[in-house]
């Protein structure tokens, strides 16, 4: 592995091990432990694990180590923990890092499950949690204090495709000495570096783009060797969200084919966006990579493209976003993204369905709001077949 290699490049080689069969493609070590030559040698696994030596699954494994290594490579950071899913990963990475009594500062505009977790969850073991809109850095200022141990957001926001000033969210809260934790599933590995903008750890759900085919759900803590090997491993290894070798097979093979298919993507969301400007039946079109975004300027300053998602609102509403979602013959109705199937999600009813209406007012979430994850169909067919849809809807 090199540090002059571009991401394409690590994508497809970074991390590899290879047995004594030379085996191109990577092998699924699916096993859950490991046999020791010796009792001394199993002794001396326990008291120190070298870097090619496993003990249990949990702990570790050399396909999920192939996975750790090639994201880490490809993210530009220290090391990484691979998780059972996304999921796993955020509640992971707050939780291994905080005691009762800590603060947290976390942008508003959430993954239904991460406001779960820091609303719920953390609050529920003693650690508080200020929440504001994390487009507005005099909000981070005031919110952020003395005792402020972590600070969570999403860089590119689900569903309104907000995007937040990783450079200056970062600055301010290592003023405080705050460590920050970017769930950046929306900017991909890819097009975003969000690590060396200044994120101390970054979070992927892998099920999304990094599984990129629908199959298995995944995700990953990356950060520095100390906070990954010290603070995280020994949350995870006890606690049980380890990734599984199978799953982590099938992550290696995403993250190979990664860069053309989230590039193909997101060239077909700005398309998409693109064609639908000021459509009669739409609101607005949100694409942080199309220069009518409202945040573009930042959106081009942090990331290569933007990403793979765009947001539509539909005038009437409600009932004619339902008859636009039903009317569509190519992108599926379902609430996943990254997949390489267009689908379509109407967040008010389905993800996001239980935040009451003011909080949905407030994040933008309105009766008429689709979000629309590109695949990897041919973009024309996929602006034909939203075009129909939107005439069908009225
Ligand atoms: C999907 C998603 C998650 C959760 O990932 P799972 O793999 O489903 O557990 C977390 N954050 C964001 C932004 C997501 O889109």
């Amino acid at each position: 592995m090199s540090e002059t290699w571009d991401k394409r490049t690590t994508a497809v080689h970074g991390g590899t091990r290879r047995s004594q069969y030379g085996e191109v493609s990577e092998a699924i070590f699916l096993t859950q432990g490991f046999v020791y030559d010796s009792a001394e040698a199993a002794e001396a696994r326990f008291l120190e694990a070298g870097d090619d030596e496993f003990i249990y699954a949990r702990y570790g494994n050399p396909t999920v180590r192939m996975f750790e290594e090639r994201i880490a490579a490809l993210e530009g950071a220290e090391d990484a923990f691979a998780t059972a899913s996304g999921m796993a990963a955020v509640s992971g990475a707050l939780t291994a890092m905080l005691r009762a009594g800590d603060h947290v500062v976390a942008s508003r505009a959430l993954f239904g499950s991460c406001l779960y977790i820091l609303d719920e969850i953390l609050t529920r073991y003693g650690v508080e949690v200020s929440f504001v809109d994390g487009t507005d850095l005099d909000q981070w200022r005031d919110a952020l204090r003395a005792d402020t141990k972590a600070v969570f957001f999403e860089s590119v926001s689900n569903p309104t495709l907000e995007v937040i000033d990783l450079r200056a969210v970062c600055e301010l809260a290592h003023g405080v000495g705050a460590t920050v934790i970017v769930d950046n599933v929306f900017a991909t590995p890819v097009f975003s570096d969000a690590i060396k903008q200044g994120a101390d750890v970054v979070v992927y759900s892998a099920t999304k783009h990094i599984d990129g085919q629908g199959r298995t759900l995944g995700g990953v803590i990356l950060g520095t060797r100390e906070f990954i090997r010290k603070t995280v491993e020994p949350y995870m290894k006890h606690t049980g969200g380890s990734m599984s070798p199978f799953t982590a097979w099938v992550m290696l093979k995403g993250l190979e084919t990664l860069s053309l298919r989230v590039n193909a993507q997101a060239d077909a969301a700005w398309a998409l966006a693109d064609a639908l400007q000021g459509h009669d039946a739409l609101r607005r079109v949100l694409y942080p990579g199309h220069a009518s975004h409202p945040q573009h300027a930042l959106s081009k300053a942090q990331m290569r493209k933007g990403g793979t998602v765009v947001a539509l609102d539909l005038k009437g509403g409600q009932a004619a976003a339902f008859r636009f979602l039903d009317a569509l013959k190519i992108a599926r109705i379902s609430n996943n993204l990254g997949d390489a199937k267009s689908i379509v999600t109407h967040p008010a009813t389905t993800t996001h369905q239980r935040l009451p209406d003011d909080q949905k007012a407030r994040l933008g979430i309105t009766p008429g709001l689709i979000r629309f994850s590109l695949g990897l169909e041919d973009p024309q067919d996929l602006i034909a077949d939203v075009q129909q849809a939107l005439r069908a809807a009225g």
